[in-house]
């Protein structure tokens, strides 16, 4: 036997990493080109969409998509797939017609919000008061619109980051709650879109005891032009609607299983439930369809650690990502990270990893792995995660951020316009390569975010 002098021994032991790394960026960059090439998320979304279609938590659809996924994560080899249920509130469109009955009489393009009360039945028909800016609005005080539809027909602004949509979406959220508490009968809001067809675009609100709905952004424009003709304009609406305050949901959850560190968990996901005019393919069959193929992807050959999929069961209405954290409180201090997408199918075009990670072996392996993609590393932090696992990154779990470009989500998101047609199988294959070259790294690393973070290695 022969031994090694001390210093060429600890010369060996330091070029160890330096070896596995780039074992680590050859096989992730092998993982993001077969990802570029391989159908997986494709065909999830197209099963998706094809065989269960609009999803809204607490419908019997929603049950066949709960099915759909327990179906999907087994055919494509997943493990210890299973159901998580919780409850949630669930409201449900009824029939819903707007049209302005006088002095021009036409028909109005309108969707309940999620959490409308009805109208009175055979209707409610009353003056509208038409603001310019939610701001205009909310300068009035209580009383001030009593017997009044108030009609809010503020434009969302387009942007790459999405951040338009941020901007504006107290005037869906918030703004029946307002209308109501200065008298209002009903609210209208202009669809927080960024396109200019006649479909227009649904959205949860606060219940506030009144009818709410979008007008289509055209639809806003015509109440405008009316309004500036200084004659009393009346609106009929008609809307019925119901809740049930304990419906039934789940989270629909599928591993691969760790071969060392099986304890050790990532995290992924996207919601399965959808709002109902379209057939929920960009948001969120697309996240759903990402992480599903990126996490087999990068499981393909047995990883270090466990890579975990969940279909999260209510995100639009609210409930999954709580009803997550909840059940996995005594977990989250294995859980490395966790990721979620749930912005459509447009490419990764920047996104943020948490501090201090960046020039860690794993996270270069990545990087690299990804150079081809087009992607920019921010420098700023992780800030937004997603809704389904807020929960768990307010109990401290590492996230990232992964930005997809949302120049045209708005045009789509909401609306009837959410379909199969609209993805791009190149773009979603991107995402997937992107999220597979992640997963991967990580799952094949000991990398520790939470160390990084407090300044380790
Ligand atoms: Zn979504
Ligand atoms: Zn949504």
């Amino acid at each position: 036997m022969r031994i090694l002098p001390l210093l060429a021994a600890s010369a060996i032991a330091a070029s160890a990493f330096p070896a596995m790394a780039q074992d680590l960026t050859a096989k992730a960059s092998a993982v993001a080109e077969k990802a570029l090439k391989d159908p997986t998320g494709w065909d999830v979304i197209e099963s998706l969409t094809t065989e269960v279609g609009a999803r809204p938590v607490g419908s019997p659809a929603m049950e066949r998509a709960r099915d759909w996924g327990v179906a999907k994560l087994k055919a494509l080899g997943f493990e210890n797939v299973h159901l998580e249920p919780f409850t949630t509130g669930a409201w449900s469109r009824g029939a819903e017609s707007a049209e302005v009955v006088g002095p021009w009489p036409q028909k109005l393009a309108i969707l309940g919000l999620g959490g409308s009360s009805p109208t009175p039945a055979g209707g409610l028909t009353a003056p509208i008061v038409v603001f310019p800016t939610y701001r205009a609005m909310l300068a009035l005080p209580p009383g001030a619109l009593t017997g009044k539809i108030a009609v809010v027909t503020e434009k969302m602004t387009r942007t790459q980051d999405g951040s338009g949509y941020g901007g504006i979406n107290a005037n869906r959220t918030l703004g029946p709650t307002e209308a109501a508490k200065r008298g209002a009968v009903a609210y209208l809001v202009r669809s927080l879109s960024t396109d200019d067809t006649r479909l227009p675009h649904t959205g949860a609100a606060n219940p506030a005891g009144i009818p709410a709905a979008a007008l289509s952004t055209v639809d806003a424009e015509l109440l405008e032009h009316m309004a500036a003709r200084g004659k009393p304009v009346t609106v009929k609406l008609d809307m019925t609607s119901s809740f049930n305050p304990a419906a039934q949901a789940w989270n629909v959850v599928g591993e691969i299983r760790g071969r060392e560190a099986p304890d050790e968990v990532i995290v992924v996901g996207g919601h399965l439930d959808s709002w109902d005019p379209g057939t929920g393919a960009i948001d969120d069959g697309a996240g759903v369809a990402i992480m599903t193929a990126a996490a087999k992807l990068a499981g393909g050959e047995r990883p270090r650690r466990t890579i975990r999929v969940v279909m999260f069961g209510s995100e639009e209405q609210g409930g999954s990502g709580t009803a997550y954290a909840n059940a996995h409180k005594v977990e989250t201090g294995k859980i490395v990270v966790a990721g979620e997408s749930d912005d459509g199918a447009d490419l990764i075009w920047s996104l943020n990893l948490p501090k201090g990670a960046a020039a860690h072996p794993a996270m270069t392996a990545f990087l690299t792995a990804i150079g081809p993609l087009k992607v920019i590393v921010g420098r700023g932090l992780p800030s937004q995660g997603g809704a389904d696992i807020s929960g768990l990154m307010l109990l401290g779990v590492p996230f990232v951020d992964f930005h997809q470009d949302s120049n045209r989500y708005f045009d789509l998101h909401h609306s009837a316009d959410d379909t199969l047609d609209k993805i791009d199988p190149a773009h979603l294959a991107q995402n997937v390569a992107v999220w597979a070259s992640f997963i991967y790294t990580v799952a094949n690393s000991d990398i520790d975010f939470r160390k990084l973070a407090a300044g380790g290695q």
